[in-house]
């Protein structure tokens, strides 16, 4: 039963879990239905591990299919639940596309856990639980605030069902994961964050600009309340986040848990402004980065950085990687997609 189920696994984050599951000798099958991301992605797991994940394309809201996947792969063990809709704003336009996909996936894997006998799920959930939080750094503990979004709601409620679903199955064990931002990409560039469109968020929207695919970076504001003037975020390196997960399925495995429903937020414990990533980029790529200051963009919180010390004392997980080494790596990989994509023509 060691093998680990991961939804969302062709995904930015999924992928590079993928990746760290396999490096520790995990067997692995992905759900995928690339909705929001590319079969390739599969041929980057293959090039740095050396071999290719099992890969099942399926849609987690046909329950049927689903299900039919627990019973090709008896031996799973364990799942990390990384498939969803993501896009805040997107969500504001589409709530019920969003509340149907994150939630009624949730609902058949808890399903299929109970009919297939597997007890073991780590689930993605986000710092955009708390909001704009009262104090800083954020704790687990932190009030949830409401939800500034139909995809931040999705997260709260999915928490909530995950909490509800393990009243009736005492052997189930849970580990929500708080992710704050993560960014950057494998060290050896054969896998990253693959926007589909215009990014959303800020380091791929930094690189393609410095690439020259974006004319330039709206910057979101500079008139907080910040030491700068600019927005605060916990950036936080992807394979840093993936080790993580590798972690809770062997607490989860290990039966290490200290409750049934464990909750981590997974940062670095820094805050760092807009201004401060944008001048660390140009820095280490000596390139001049063509940025201006507009408006703030509706539902951001000025700032919002983690309290890591409960997942580095109980989980001895800790961010490593520098924000330098991170934002390289997210270069590297800009230029690595770019030069694949102009060579295909
Ligand atoms: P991603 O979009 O790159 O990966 C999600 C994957 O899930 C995609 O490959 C998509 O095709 C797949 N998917 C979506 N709906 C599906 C469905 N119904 N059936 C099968 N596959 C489906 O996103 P990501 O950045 O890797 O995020 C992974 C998880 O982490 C998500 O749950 C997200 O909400 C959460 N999260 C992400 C961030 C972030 O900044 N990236 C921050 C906090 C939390
Ligand atoms: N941001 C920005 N320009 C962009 C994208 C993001 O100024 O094109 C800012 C945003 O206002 C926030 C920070 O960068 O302060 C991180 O935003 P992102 O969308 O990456 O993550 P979020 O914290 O919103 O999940």
């Amino acid at each position: 039963m060691n093998r680990v189920l991961v939804t969302g696994g062709t995904g930015y984050i999924g992928s590079h879990t993928v990746v760290e599951l396999m490096e520790k000798g995990f067997d692995v099958v992905i759900i995928d239905n690339l909705s929001n991301s590319q079969i390739e992605v599969l041929d980057g797991i293959a090039g740095i591990t050396g071999k290719r994940p099992d890969f099942e394309q399926v849609d987690l809201r046909d329950k049927a299919n689903t299900f039919n996947v627990f019973r090709k792969y008896p031996d799973i063990g364990s799942i990390i639940h990384f498939a969803a809709f993501k896009a805040v704003g997107e969500s504001v336009e589409k709530p019920l596309e969003y509340y149907h996909n994150n939630i009624n996936s949730l609902i058949y894997l808890l399903e299929a856990m109970n009919a297939f006998r597997v007890n073991n799920f780590v689930f993605s959930s986000s710092c955009t639980v708390y909001g704009e939080p009262d104090t800083l750094p954020v704790t687990e503990n932190a009030p949830i605030k409401k939800a500034s979004s139909p995809y931040g709601n999705t997260k709260q409620i999915c928490e909530e069902i995950l909490q509800d679903a393990l009243i009736p199955n005492p052997d189930f064990k849970i580990i929500s994961l708080r992710y704050f931002n993560p960014i950057g990409a494998h060290p050896s560039a054969l896998i990253g964050e693959l926007p589909v469109g215009v990014p959303n968020n800020l380091v791929p929207f930094i690189t393609q600009t410095a690439i020259g695919l974006r004319d330039e970076l709206r910057v979101f504001g500079n008139d907080y309340n910040t030491p700068d003037g600019y927005g605060i975020r916990d950036y936080i390196n992807v394979v840093d986040l993936s080790r993580a997960h590798v972690i809770a399925i062997e607490r989860l495995l290990e039966n290490r848990q200290k409750q049934k429903f464990e909750i981590f937020n997974l940062g670095t414990g820094k805050g760092l402004s807009v201004l401060e990533i944008i001048q660390t980029f140009e820095r280490i790529t000596g390139k001049k980065l063509k940025y201006r200051v507009v408006d703030r963009r509706d539902g951001d919180v000025e700032q919002v950085y983690a309290d890591p010390s409960y997942a580095n004392n109980e989980l001895g997980w800790k961010a490593e990687k520098t924000l330098e080494e991170t934002l390289l790596s997210a270069w590297s990989w800009e230029k690595y997609i770019r030069s694949k994509y102009n060579a295909k023509g």
